[in-house]
């Protein structure tokens, strides 16, 4: 196997494997040949962790990616054209012996203007900024020593309006600073790594976490108390009810849940809206907070959800019981780690001048996005 295949298969699935750097499988890597002719990048559909030298990654003309970026009719293309014109090209660009419909990223263009090896991630560290109304400042503040300071990305459309955004702003930095940027933040979206070489990347992508997390707090474990079953199952039919008799429910507790649904500003916190394309993705925005003798109204409320042009909640956290996932068996482990970091970034961003959420032309792009390139919700980032 080339070198330089095997040393992406190897960050992937270093990164791959810790849930707080992906959030429910997202996030992507590559690798550059040596003479920048190719790309390695992340296959959708396989997640991270499971890379291997035979599958979970497409190669690439470098050249032609760039392109996508350099032509000015696709970027006149309407939104849902535009961006299946994306997914097309992309497949054009790639060059390997890899068969079937396996797609490179839908993000591949995010990587090809940066360095050798590109790591991008959806930590919840980072993410605590980056959905706070003073992240962009904190985090200037955290990085003010570094010999060249991390580029911030403010929100764009996921796929070409970030593509574009980045290409522009990459310009921009090497103009001024005459290198490409090496750490990139993405507003309510997440994080960018580059360097020279893989072992490069994964200490930065350490370095940067470990800063971030040096100013946020963590859950105060708490105590989980046993639920009584009855409990559990009321909560289950009634979830069940109300989102449709065939759901499935599934039912999670442990000590972050506890402590979270503990918290006297619980409501307030869930109150606000999506935070990322993640979360809207995955789990229609916020758990919904359930108190114990709201159980008859969660239907109720889901309707006023559709009401005001938002998706109805997939997760119910209720009160002295635990949370509740309504989902497939395969999608319902993605959606827990979602909602479990949307807690700790929504709890550091309170603290960080306060949350900032998606606005409802933002989410509407994301639902657009997600029924031509997304559909499946499958492990992509
Ligand atoms: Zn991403």
């Amino acid at each position: 196997m080339e070198k330089n295949l095997s040393e992406l298969v190897k960050i992937s699935r270093t990164v791959g494997k810790n849930s707080l750097l992906t959030q429910g499988g997202g996030g992507n890597t590559s690798v550059k040949s040596d003479d920048g002719k190719f790309m390695y990048i992340k296959a959708s559909g396989t997640a991270l962790k499971d890379m291997s030298s035979k599958k979970g990654w497409r190669r690439l003309r470098l050249e032609k990616v760039l392109e996508i970026m350099k032509d000015k009719s696709t970027a006149k293309l309407d939104i849902s054209a535009r961006e299946i014109e994306v997914v097309r090209r992309l497949r054009l660009a790639c060059d390997d012996n890899v068969k079937g419909q396996v797609r490179p990223s839908v993000e591949s263009h995010l990587h090809a203007m940066l360095d050798k090896f590109v790591i991008h991630l959806h930590p919840a560290a980072v993410l605590s900024y980056g959905c706070a109304k003073n992240g962009r400042q904190e985090l200037e503040k955290l990085f003010k020593d570094e010999k060249f300071p991390p580029l911030w990305v403010g929100y764009a459309d996921p796929g070409f309006m970030l593509a574009m955004k980045i290409t522009k702003l990459v310009g921009g930095y090497q103009r001024k600073f005459k290198v490409k940027p090496a750490i990139l933040f993405l507003e309510k979206h997440g994080l960018l790594i580059s360097a020279k070489s893989a072992s490069a990347a994964l200490r930065s992508i350490q370095r940067v976490i470990k800063k971030c997390d040096s100013k946020l707090v963590n859950f105060k474990s708490a105590k989980v108390k046993r639920v009584n079953q009855k409990d559990i199952n009321r909560a289950k039919i009634a979830i069940r009810k109300a989102t449709g008799q065939k759901a499935l429910v599934h039912y999670f507790f442990d000590s972050d849940i506890a402590a979270f649904l503990r918290r006297g500003d619980v409501r307030e916190l869930l109150s606000f809206g999506a935070l990322t394309p993640d979360e809207l993705l995955y789990a229609n925005g916020p758990a919904m907070r359930v108190g114990k003798n709201e159980l008859e109204k969660i239907e109720e409320k889901l309707c006023r959800q559709v009401e005001k042009g938002i998706k109805g909640a997939v997760a119910f956290l209720v009160e002295d019981t635990g949370l509740f996932i309504v989902g497939t068996k395969q999608m319902a482990p993605a959606v827990l780690e979602i909602v479990r970091n949307s807690f700790f970034i929504r709890i550091n961003a309170v603290r960080l001048g306060g949350i900032s959420v998606l606005s409802k032309k933002q989410q509407e792009f994301v639902y657009n996005w997600e029924a031509d390139a997304f559909r499946k919700k499958i492990a992509e980032g």
